[in-house]
């Protein structure tokens, strides 16, 4: 990328004050913590200079990749031209309750949302309790434990392709099983969700400590990892059986091991790159497919 681009967005972080760094290593902003390092990341805290940043790096055809909490997308080994935009501050972050009614910036932590709402009476959230990530990346992916984002969700609030911003209603997106049908080119900006009023806040903690206690009995909550790798095929098997009748728990490849607590999970033993883990992936598919005959489909991303 030539000094032109690199000196307009120097000059419009500093206007602004917000976090730019050039050369990023993505690994630091990944729970499974490997990947190569970006062309650059910029933090912007305002609509109106994510817009601005927006706008230029297209007109520039500038590569941009959206970032939320990184637990669910495995970033490539090498070097990314792309500068990478992670919506975690200021107006981003930002969780405002309008009676029932909840809007989030897309970069607010999904457990900052789930406790807030806890505090404030309201029910509803408590089913994605345990997930990492932001708001934005949840949405994307349609994440869900006990019940899926998309269940309380009003609108969404995006910037497309043409850096329009438009409020979507629930009713203007589909979503399925881990998925959405938001494009690479959406950008979310913020999402209101409508969730229901319950004063006794006891059984909302209740509720949160049960569904916690389950996650942590049963996956590697501690460990860096990206969750579960796989969806679940169209089987009466999930993946993480198909992967421990294919006898592959505690099968590693480099630095990367599938989980002995919970065989969809990939854990990170301090060495892995990303090549491990892609690696290990690999294995397994071509494992359950000889095997079993069946074809098991990642549900973390991939970045080329
Ligand atoms: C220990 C552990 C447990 C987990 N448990 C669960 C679980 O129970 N259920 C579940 O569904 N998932 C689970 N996950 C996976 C992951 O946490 C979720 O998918 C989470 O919602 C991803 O959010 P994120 O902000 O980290 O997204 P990221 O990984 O940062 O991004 C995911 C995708 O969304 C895009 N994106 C992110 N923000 C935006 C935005 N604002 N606008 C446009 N695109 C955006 C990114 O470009 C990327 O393509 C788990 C992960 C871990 C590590």
């Amino acid at each position: 990328m030539n000094n032109s681009i690199k000196d307009t967005l120097t000059n419009t972080a500093s206007i602004y004050g917000s976090y730019l760094s050039f050369n990023e290593p993505l690994s630091k902003h990944s729970t499974i913590r490997t990947g190569g390092n970006a062309y650059a990341w910029y933090a912007p805290t305002n609509l109106e200079e994510l817009l601005e940043t927006v706008k230029f790096l297209r007109k520039n055809n500038i590569r941009i990749v959206i970032a939320g909490g990184g637990s669910n997308i495995l970033f490539p080994d090498g070097y990314i031209d792309a500068v990478f935009i992670n919506l975690s501050v200021g107006y981003f972050e930002r969780i405002v309750f309008d009676g029932t009614t909840v809007t989030a910036g897309s970069g607010a932590r999904l457990s900052k949302l789930i406790a807030e709402s806890v505090d404030n009476g309201l029910s509803g959230m408590e089913g994605l309790i345990g997930i990492p990530g932001t708001v934005g990346g949840a949405i994307i992916g349609n994440a869900g434990h006990k019940i899926e984002i998309s269940k309380y969700l009003v609108s969404v609030t995006i910037i497309d392709k043409n850096n329009g911003l438009h409020i979507l209603g629930k009713e203007d997106i589909s979503f399925g099983y881990r998925k959405s049908s938001f494009t690479v080119e959406d950008i979310i900006v913020e999402a209101s969700f409508e969730l229901a009023r319950e004063e006794d806040r006891a059984i909302l903690r209740a509720r949160l400590r049960e569904y916690l206690a389950g996650k942590l009995k049963t996956q590697p909550m501690a460990d860096k990892t990206l969750g579960c790798i796989f969806k679940n095929p169209d089987s009466i098997y999930k993946s993480a059986q198909l992967i421990e009748m294919a006898g592959l728990k505690g099968v590693r490849k480099g630095g990367a091991v599938i989980s002995t607590k919970h065989s969809n999970f990939i854990v990170n033993d301090g060495s892995a790159t990303s090549s491990d883990v892609l690696a290990l992936i690999n294995v397994a598919r071509e494992e359950i497919k000889s095997k079993f005959n069946i074809i098991i489909e990642p549900e973390i991303k991939f970045l080329d």
